[in-house]
């Protein structure tokens, strides 16, 4: 079992945090077989309120499957409590998530859409940002923007 956090890294304006509902949140994530080291040919999503039952053993996962080289199954499940906002006052990478993988490696990680931001000038909160893109809002509190999102996956 290997875990795997996210970090990202924003350029931001007028943003106190920069977070999504955890049990809402779908995962666009890119993966790799840790047996036969395939690289998964689509992204594949996972939400921590969906969950499977393990096919052998007690428990459950948030994402399950078999690699279609090698037929070694995997799953991945996203850690109680590891999910954490980003703090728009730094402008450092900082862990969002942590991922605890069997049989499978985290590569790559897409934002999407489904972010919630609290500005700093009057604590409000803009829903549902995709952050694909750069995100640019000007309203009564000025401008608020999210520019140059990047996402690293990290071994822990
Ligand atoms: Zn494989």
């Amino acid at each position: 079992m290997v875990r795997f956090s996210i970090y990202v890294k924003a350029e931001t304006e007028n943003v106190e945090t920069l977070f999504f509902n955890p049990d809402e949140y779908v995962w666009n994530i890119m993966v790799k077989c840790a047996n036969c080291k395939e690289v998964y040919d689509n992204w594949q999503t996972l939400c921590k309120s969906v969950t499977k039952p393990l096919r052998v053993g007690r428990g459950y996962v948030h994402y399950s499957s078999k690699c279609k080289f090698c037929k070694m199954e995997n799953s991945i499940i996203i850690m109680e409590d590891s999910m954490k906002p980003y703090d728009g006052n730094r402008n450092d990478f900082q862990p969002i998530a942590t991922f605890e993988c069997r049989g499978i490696e985290l590569i790559g990680i897409r934002p999407g859409g489904g972010w919630i931001v609290t500005t700093k000038r009057n604590n409000s909160t803009f829903t549902d940002i995709n952050l694909d893109e750069d995100y640019v809002e000007y309203n009564e509190e000025g401008v608020l923007s999210i520019l140059d999102f990047e996402c690293q996956v990290r071994r822990s």
